[in-house]
């Protein structure tokens, strides 16, 4: 619905704009915050929803003439010593409610940071291929749960190359790597990467060597091996938390210790990467935000003193420890045409061990994207579904 503004009027002393809501609740807007977002075409370039008003063109000491109300209570004018007039509608004000309560909820509108974490009774929500490709709301649905839950299977692909390209086009573009643009998971000879052998693969974020890591990752099944092969996945924050519950003093090195990542070799070009990243990223609120973890790639450069050295190891192996229990591991076969999407910075994936034979290769398709893409194809999405929010 529709919010409307019972009153609104200038508190000078506060030099805060009070607005009273019909459904009983109050905002207030500081002076400053709205001469700096005035919608008029003066002060926004309309074509590209931005801002033309620069910092230095006004007073941000400012006070205000007038506050009045439209008679349908939809607008709030607020008009400037300057003797310049901002038009508020009141749908865009309540949005931009200063309270904590509706700044909470608006940033979980933008970025969807709530999880569903899970352990091994997870069961991996499923779409279908082709629906994903042309329906937008099996494409919502797909996206909506990629973020939360971090993983979905999608089924009924064709069994042939080009099918992880047709999802990335579904998004925008695809995440480009010193592996391709996409790049192929098989048994390779002089294998420039462990993931292109036929060994068990252990749980590991894929390509913690670059200090920005692809957030999203697609993987098609191509062929799949005549024994083996079956995929693992983990919920890397749930295991965080888990780790910093049973052990705190590991998270905490985990979350402090920058380790050195590594990969050198020739793919799309040749390459020499070193990066430094903690195991688990935490925001300033101490909210597990990313997991960087793949022990091919961890350098045996280690940039610690020599009474540190110990702890690390110790931290690592109990997350490590955490990861591999059986409760929390899902385990599941790709067949020829299926496809796992999901979030690089959270989940941990790996395979066990397989055997080809010459007629049946195992073969995988991957790609890489990033979040902001995925988010971004989310919100469009989102509005084309549910309508403007
Ligand atoms: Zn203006």
């Amino acid at each position: 619905a529709q919010p409307l503004v019972r009153s609104a009027r200038a508190l000078n002393e506060e030099r805060l704009v009070e607005v009273e809501w019909e459904d009983g609740g109050r905002s207030l807007y500081p002076f400053t915050w709205l001469r700096d977002n005035c919608q008029c075409p003066l002060c926004t370039l309309d074509s590209a929803q931005a801002r033309k008003l620069l910092l230095s063109n006004f007073d941000i000491n400012t006070g205000v003439d007038a506050v009045e109300l439209t008679s349908d209570g939809q607008q709030v004018s607020v008009t400037w010593p300057e003797k310049h007039t901002s038009v508020f509608n009141a749908n865009w004000l309540k949005k931009r409610c200063f309270s904590a309560t509706a700044r909470q909820a608006v940033q979980e509108e933008l970025f969807l940071n709530e999880r569903q974490y899970w352990d091994a009774t997870l069961q991996v929500p499923t779409a279908d291929f082709n629906q994903v490709l042309h329906d937008d709301k099996a494409a919502l649905a797909w996206l909506l749960a990629l973020r939360s839950v971090g993983v979905v299977y999608l089924r009924g692909a064709p069994a042939e190359e080009g099918q992880v390209a047709k999802l990335v086009e579904r998004i925008g573009y695809a995440r480009m790597t010193f592996y391709g643009h996409t790049w192929h998971v098989q048994d390779k000879p002089m294998a420039n990467n462990v993931a292109y052998t036929s060994g068990m693969l252990v749980v590991h974020t894929d390509y913690p060597a670059l200090h920005f890591a692809p957030g999203v990752q697609f993987l098609h099944c191509i062929s799949q091996a005549v024994e083996g092969g079956e995929s693992q996945i983990v919920d890397g924050f749930h295991m965080a938390e888990q780790l910093r519950e049973e052990d705190p003093e590991a998270f905490r090195t985990l979350t402090s210790t920058l380790v050195d990542f590594t990969d050198t070799g020739k793919d799309y070009c040749d390459f020499m990467l070193q990066s430094k990243k903690c195991i688990i990223d935490v925001n300033s609120g101490g909210q597990v935000t990313g997991i960087n973890y793949n022990n091919a790639t961890r350098d045996s450069v280690l940039d610690l003193p020599l009474s540190q050295v110990q702890p690390f190891y110790r931290a690592l192996r109990r997350y490590l420890d955490i990861m591999t229990r059986p409760e929390n591991v899902v385990t599941y076969r790709m067949e020829p045409g299926d496809l796992v999407t999901f979030d690089n910075s959270r989940l941990l994936h790996g395979r066990k061990s397989y055997v080809s034979s010459p007629d049946r290769v195992r073969h995988l398709e991957g790609v890489y994207l990033d979040w902001d893409e995925v988010m971004s194809r989310l919100r469009i999405l989102r509005k084309a579904v549910h309508g403007d929010a």
